[in-house]
């Protein structure tokens, strides 16, 4: 079963908080045990003392017996017992403590009693397993002088069970205010957690309408960096989305478009032959035109299955060993008719007249094409176009020229756009605006770029290079015709 991040997150923030009171409540026990064991120790020590006087003003007969027991029945409550030790080991003992405790025994007195006599004091603490419980036991010991020399006349023992450090220590009050404290940090965990929760649960909300194709969704800023960060990203893929849904729009309007004109028109003449409406004398020529059509579509849909090969990697580049001067004179001859229509007046340069380069060939032949039907469709009657090859180090550097109508700065950006015509009422009906789109896209696939100056009124210059052959492949790259 799925859990909510939120309970999940919650319940982690309260399991670490209640390790963190625990820590800090016993390591709170366990130094005010200890300082309450060293202050108890110092006051049995001073009530040794104190006893060692007494036992003093006793062996000096100066206190009857009676009120000697009396000072030492006093001196004994439910935790200690005494013992008054003279310089024999013999021994008078008082006990607050329970039948059959177990204290100190005969030989561990007399083993202390040796550096007693010598006046020194003793001070003993030892951890003892008493009737399943760990107690803590404490002797001090301390010398009673003899009267007015430099003797010791015995020694008092004082023993103290104390309890060990344990979680009985901690008063009602402490834990009263534990569990406060435990109950107040809800307050601030709720909104923690809700803070991490909340804006996760906005993006999944946007994420199913993106997924259902509405793009307006945006996410708000965060405090967290990490949320904010993918918020951020959830965002720019969303206007990424909007451009790229509106840009599919906009190619299947165009291609509708495209598509529409023809039709209308062939349909038209076609309807005209069928009814009469155009005298037989008259078909051939509404034939003909039908028949320019029908080629115009196939083209364009040719177009469009290269462009949508190329977008979608599926165009392999074939490359070989190929004379790209010889590609360009076969290109003009192809667009002799045209060029002689328009009486062009043709420069080709090359230098040096042969150049050999690996691309692939008909690929680089399409573009070629393009450029230079680009030149003829928009130069006018008796205008210029060349044909320039230049050989470098590395690359050949080709460029096609025209002295025709040019492009304006406000178009260049967009030449090599989809369906894009500068000059739409002029070109109206003769191209789709794919050649220039699928031309730089094959130079893209040969990771060289198309690139264009133009200047409105004056003429445009296409440019692009290819890798000169250096025997690339040797085995697999046969010379082309
Ligand atoms: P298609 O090549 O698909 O038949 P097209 O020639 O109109 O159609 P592109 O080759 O992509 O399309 O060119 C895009 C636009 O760039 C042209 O419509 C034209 O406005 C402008 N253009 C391209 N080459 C020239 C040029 N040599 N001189 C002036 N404008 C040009
Ligand atoms: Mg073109």
């Amino acid at each position: 079963m799925k859990r909510s991040l939120f309970l999940q997150l919650f319940l982690i923030f309260y399991v670490v908080l209640f390790v963190a009171l625990s820590i800090i409540t016993a390591s709170f026990i366990y130094s005010r045990q200890r300082m309450e064991n060293e202050a108890a120790e110092l006051e049995m020590l001073e009530r040794a003392r104190a006893l060692a006087a007494t036992s003093q003003d006793y062996y000096a007969a100066r206190m009857t017996l009676g009120a000697y027991q009396t000072v030492l029945e006093h001196a004994v409550d439910e935790k200690t017992a005494i013992w008054i030790v003279n310089p024999f080991g013999i021994v008078l003992q008082v006990s607050g403590l329970q039948e059959g405790e177990e204290l100190l025994t005969q030989q561990q007195l007399v083993a202390s009693l040796e550096n007693l006599l010598k006046g020194q004091e003793l001070r003993t603490a030892d951890m003892a397993m008493q009737s399943g419980a760990r107690v803590r036991n404490y002797v001090v010991a301390v010398p009673v002088a003899a009267e007015g020399g430099n003797s010791f006349a015995g020694a008092v023992f004082i023993y103290r069970r104390m309890a060990n450090i344990s979680l009985d220590m901690l008063g009602v009050y402490e834990m009263l205010m534990a569990l406060i404290v435990f109950a107040l940090a809800g307050i601030p965990l709720f909104f923690m957690t809700r803070s991490v929760t909340k804006p996760l649960k906005e993006m999944a909300l946007a994420s199913g309408e993106y997924a259902a194709g509405h793009f307006e969704k945006r996410i708000h800023e965060n405090r967290i960096s990490e949320i904010d960060t993918l918020g951020q990203s959830l965002n720019k893929m969303a206007e990424d989305l909007a451009g790229l849904e509106q840009m599919r729009m906009g190619f299947v309007a165009n291609v509708s478009h495209e598509l529409r004109s023809p039709m209308t028109s062939m349909q038209g003449y076609v309807q005209g032959i069928l009814d009469g409406t155009i005298p037989p004398q008259d078909h051939q020529r509404y034939l003909k035109v039908v028949f320019d059509e029908t080629r115009r579509l196939t083209r364009l849909v040719n177009d469009l299955l290269d462009l949508s090969k190329i977008e979608s990697g599926n165009m392999p580049i074939r490359k070989t060993r190929f004379d790209v001067c010889e590609l360009m004179r076969r290109v003009l001859i192809k667009y002799e008719g045209r060029i002689d229509e328009k009486s062009l007046e043709v420069e080709v340069l090359f230098h040096p007249e042969q150049c050999l380069v690996y691309a692939d060939m008909d690929r680089i032949e399409q573009v070629v094409s393009n450029l230079v039907d680009n030149a003829i469709k928009f130069v006018p009657q008796r205008g210029q176009l060349g044909l320039y090859l230049n050989q470098g180090s590395d690359f050949a550097y080709i460029t096609v020229s025209d002295n025709g109508i040019g492009i304006s700065k406000e178009d260049l950006p967009y030449i090599f756009d989809r369906f894009y015509k500068a000059d739409k009422a002029h070109t109206s009906g003769k191209g789709t605006g794919l050649g220039l789109a699928i031309a730089s896209k094959i130079m893209q696939c040969h990771g060289q770029e198309l690139t264009c100056t133009s200047k409105q009124g004056e003429g445009t210059s296409f440019r692009f290079c290819l890798d000169l052959y250096r025997g690339q492949d040797a085995a697999q790259a046969p010379e082309r015709p």
